[in-house]
């Protein structure tokens, strides 16, 4: 099931999620919506707060489904490392039509559970570890536009504030 997408602004995207405790068919059933409503959007990743459930997982597949075997999912995810910086442009599903280039590590190791519970780490350079950081701050309730600084993410904040205002957002 497609499920909506939360925008910057509402409260639930803007909260911590915590740890999955149970591996249970409902998981499963997040799991599944989660990866069908990034299909969907389309997007290369999607955390279980951008849909407004509070638990830390987070689905990403940079070939948006075109290639097997390219889709990670990942529950109760933590760095093992990270190290570099890397600087690009970068969006989210949350802030349709916003871009700004965000400082994300170049390299980056996370280990967390597969959606049965198996733990596993899962290297990613360039774009993989971009999204990697990207997703886990979701987790945290941190949208990439938190991420930026002064006049650009002022800017950002104004416009959605403006559309949320008239309705459009
Ligand atoms: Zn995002």
């Amino acid at each position: 099931m497609i499920r909506p997408i939360l925008r910057y602004g509402e409260t639930p995207l803007h909260q911590p999620a915590a740890a999955v405790t149970v591996f249970d068919a409902a998981l499963h059933r997040l799991i599944d919506d989660m990866i069908e409503t990034m299909y969907a959007a389309p997007g290369i990743g999607l955390a279980a707060t951008q849909i407004g459930v509070p638990q830390r997982v987070f689905v990403i597949d940079l070939s948006l489904g075109r290639t097997t075997g390219e889709l990670i999912t990942m529950v109760n995810p933590a760095f093992v490392e990270r190290e570099g910086t890397q600087l690009e442009e970068e969006g989210c599903l949350s802030a349709p039509g916003f871009n700004a280039t965000v400082v994300r590590p170049k390299r980056a190791v996370l280990k967390g559970q597969d959606r049965d519970g198996a733990e596993y780490t899962r290297e990613g350079t360039d774009l993989l570890a971009r999204a990697f950081q990207h997703e886990m701050d979701h987790l945290d309730g941190i949208v990439f536009v938190d991420r930026l600084r002064g006049i650009k993410r002022e800017m950002i904040v104004r416009k959605i504030q403006k559309l949320r205002k008239s309705g459009k957002w």
